[in-house]
C-alpha cells in the first residue's frame, strides 16, 4: 500500500523505517524539495509511535509511547508545525504521580512552585535542583537534543547543568533529598534513562524529566500517539512524499535508485541489510557499529477496566504518568536487577492513564471503561519461565497502591520483549531506547564519531547512495521527538546541499 504520491524534487532519499525520526527526516527533506519514500514493514506506519484497537470496541491503545514530554519541547516538531497538522497536546491534571507506601502519593505538578511547596523540607534542594533548568528550558533543550561533540549552542547553561547531570541519580535521591517524596520522584524520572540509577549521568534524566514537566508538562497526544505520526505523514505528502507499508528491507536495492538512503534503524539491523552501499560501509565504521550493546528490556501489558483504577490516593487518577514501584530505595533495587539480568520480584512498572489528560480515549462513557497502558522494566530478552509470569507481578505491584485493581479487569494483552521484537525489530530484546543507555553509549550513539547520523562508505564507492541513520541510537536518543530524524536530514542537506557530488 502507498501512501501520497511522488514528485519531481531535487534528488531522490529513500528512507527505511516510519518510527517517528524516519518520518521526520522524510518530511523535513520532503519539504526541502526531495523525492522521498519511506518503507515500512509493518502495514501500519508509526514504529514505536504508533496506537490501534489493540482491546477492541473503539479503544485507542498506544502500541509503544504514551507520554509526551519531548514531543511537545521538540524543535523539530515546532519546525514542522505539527500542530497545524491535526496534532493537539492534552495535559492531565499532574503531569506525573508517584504513590509510595503507608502516606500520600508524591505527585509532580505543571510547575516547580507547587512542585516544591509539596515536598517541605526538600522544598529548597529541589529548586536548587531544577531551577537553572525550568528557567531556562529552551536554552537547555538546544544544549541537550544536540550530538555532544558540538559546540553547544549555550555553553553556560550546559556549565550550569554539568554538576546534576554528571552525578547518579542514586547519589542526588540518597545525599540530597531528606524524604522520600523528593527522592521519588527524582528517582522516578531517572529511571525513564531505563539504566542503574546509579551510573554517572542519570541525574541529567532525573533533572531534565522533571524540569520538562515543570515547564511544558508530559502531556498525551490526543486521539492516540499515533496522531503525532499522522501529523508527520501530513506535511510528507503534502510536499509529495509517500509511505509504502508492508515492505520490509533486506537489500537495499529494494528501494530503487537514490542519492541518499536514510536508516530508521538500530546498528544491529543496519549491519544485517544487503547490497553494495551496505557492503562498501568503512570498516571502521562497521566496528563500531558492531560493538553496539542493548539494553533492558520492556514487558507491555495493556487493560481494559470496568471503571477508573481504584488508587487509594485517589489524586493519582489525575496523573497520566504513574511509577509504580514503592519507595525510591525499591526503585533503584529493581532497576539494578533488571539491568544485571535477573527479574525482580517487584518491578518498576510505569502505568498510563492517558484518559486523564484526553477525553477521547474514554471508551463508552456509559459503562465508564477505562484503558491502562503499564510496561514493566525486565531483563534484556527477558523469557518468562511461566507464561503470565510479569503480568501478575505488574498486577501486584499495582494492587499494592490500588487494591481492587484486578476485580477491575475486563481484558488485557500482554506483550513480550519478543514480541515487541516482532512487531518493531528496532526493540531488540525488548529495548526501547536503540541500545543501553551506559556510561559513554549514552551520550556517544552509536559509539565515538564526530557525525553520527552519517554511515561513512569507503571512498571507491561512488556508485550508490550515500548511507544516514536517524534513529534512537543516534543523538540524542531515545524518546518521540523526532530529533535523531531532523540532525541525519540536516547531514543529507550539509552534503547535498552545496552539490558536490557533482
Ligand atoms: C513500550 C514502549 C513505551 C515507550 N514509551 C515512551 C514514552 O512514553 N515516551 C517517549 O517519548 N518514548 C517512549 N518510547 C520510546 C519511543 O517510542 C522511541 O524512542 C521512538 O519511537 C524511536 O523512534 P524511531 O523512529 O527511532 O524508531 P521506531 O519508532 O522504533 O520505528 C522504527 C520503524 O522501522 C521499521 N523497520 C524496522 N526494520 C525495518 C526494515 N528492515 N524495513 C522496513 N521497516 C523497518 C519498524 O517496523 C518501525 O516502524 C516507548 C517505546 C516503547 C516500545
Amino acid at each position: 500500500m502507498s501512501r501520497g504520491v511522488v514528485t519531481e524534487g531535487r534528488g531522490r532519499v529513500a528512507v527505511v523505517g516510519s518510527g517517528p525520526n524516519g518520518l521526520t527526516a522524510a518530511a523535513l527533506l520532503a519539504r526541502d524539495g526531495w523525492q522521498v519514500d519511506v518503507y515500512e514493514k509493518n502495514s501500519h506506519p508509526g514504529g514505536a509511535a504508533a496506537s490501534s484497537d489493540l482491546l477492541g470496541g473503539g479503544t485507542v491503545v498506544d502500541l509503544g509511547a504514551a507520554g509526551h514530554p519531548f514531543g511537545v519541547a521538540s524543535p523539530a516538531f515546532h519546525d514542522l508545525d505539527l500542530t497545524s497538522h491535526g496534532l493537539r497536546w492534552v495535559n492531565a491534571e499532574f503531569p506525573m504521580a508517584h504513590p509510595l507506601p503507608g502516606r500520600p502519593a508524591a505527585l509532580l505538578h505543571q510547575d516547580l512552585d507547587n512542585t516544591a511547596f509539596d515536598l517541605g523540607r526538600d522544598a529548597v534542594r529541589w529548586r536548587a535542583v531544577h531551577q537553572g533548568l525550568v528557567r531556562h528550558i529552551d536554552e537547555n533543550l538546544a544544549n541537550l537534543l544536540a550530538p555532544i561533540l558540538r559546540w553547544p549552542a549555550h555553553p553556560v547553561r550546559l556549565a550550569g547543568f554539568g554538576p546534576v547531570a554528571a552525578a547518579p541519580a542514586s547519589w542526588i535521591t540518597g545525599g540530597l533529598f531528606q524524604e522520600e517524596p523528593a527522592r521519588a520522584l527524582f528517582a522516578g524520572s531517572a529511571a525513564h534513562a531505563i539504566t542503574p540509577l546509579q551510573r554517572p549521568l542519570t541525574g541529567a534524566f532525573g533533572a531534565l524529566f522533571g524540569a520538562l514537566a515543570m515547564t511544558r508538562g508530559w502531556p498525551v497526544a490526543e486521539g492516540g500517539s499515533q496522531a503525532i505520526i499522522d501529523a508527520l505523514i501530513d506535511v510528507l505528502t503534502e510536499h509529495g512524499g509517500a509511505v509504502h507499508t508492508g515492505h520490509e528491507v533486506k537489500d537495499l536495492r529494494d528501494v530503487g535508485a537514490a542519492d541518499a538512503v536514510v536508516l530508521n534503524l538500530t546498528p544491529a539491523q543496519v549491519l544485517r541489510l544487503r547490497g553494495p552501499a551496505i557492503e562498501a560501509l568503512r570498516s571502521t565504521t562497521r566496528s563500531r557499529l558492531g560493538r553496539w550493546r542493548y539494553g533492558m528490556g520492556a514487558h507491555k501489558v495493556d487493560y481494559l477496566l470496568d471503571g477508573p483504577v481504584p488508587w487509594t490516593d485517589p489524586r493519582v487518577g489525575d496523573a497520566a504518568t504513574v511509577h509504580v514501584v514503592g519507595s525510591s530505595d525499591e526503585l533503584i533495587q529493581a532497576e539494578s536487577l533488571a539491568s544485571a539480568g535477573r527479574m525482580p520480584d517487584r518491578p518498576f512498572v510505569m502505568v498510563g492513564q492517558q484518559q486523564a489528560a484526553d477525553p477521547t480515549r474514554v471508551v463508552d462513557s456509559g459503562q465508564g471503561r477505562t484503558v491502562v497502558w503499564t510496561y514493566a522494566h525486565v531483563p534484556h530478552g527477558y523469557t518468562e519461565p511461566r507464561q503470565g509470569l510479569v503480568t501478575s507481578m505488574i498486577e501486584a505491584q499495582i494492587e499494592r497502591f490500588a487494591p481492587g485493581f484486578r476485580d477491575r479487569i475486563v481484558d488485557r494483552v500482554a506483550t513480550t520483549p519478543a514480541d515487541l521484537e516482532r512487531w518493531n525489530p528496532n526493540l531488540i530484546g525488548g529495548d526501547i531506547a536503540g541500545g543501553a543507555m551506559t556510561g559513554l553509549q549514552s551520550l556517544l550513539r552509536p559509539g565515538l564519531t564526530a557525525s553520527p547520523h552519517r554511515l561513512p562508505q569507503r571512498s571507491a564507492h561512488r556508485s550508490g547512495p550515500c548511507l544516514y541513520l536517524a534513529s534512537s541510537s543516534t543523538p540524542p536518543g531515545a524518546g518521540v521527538h523526532g530529533m535523531p530524524g531532523y540532525w541525519a536530514a540536516r547531514a543529507v542537506l550539509d552534503d547535498f546541499g552545496r552539490d558536490e557530488r557533482g
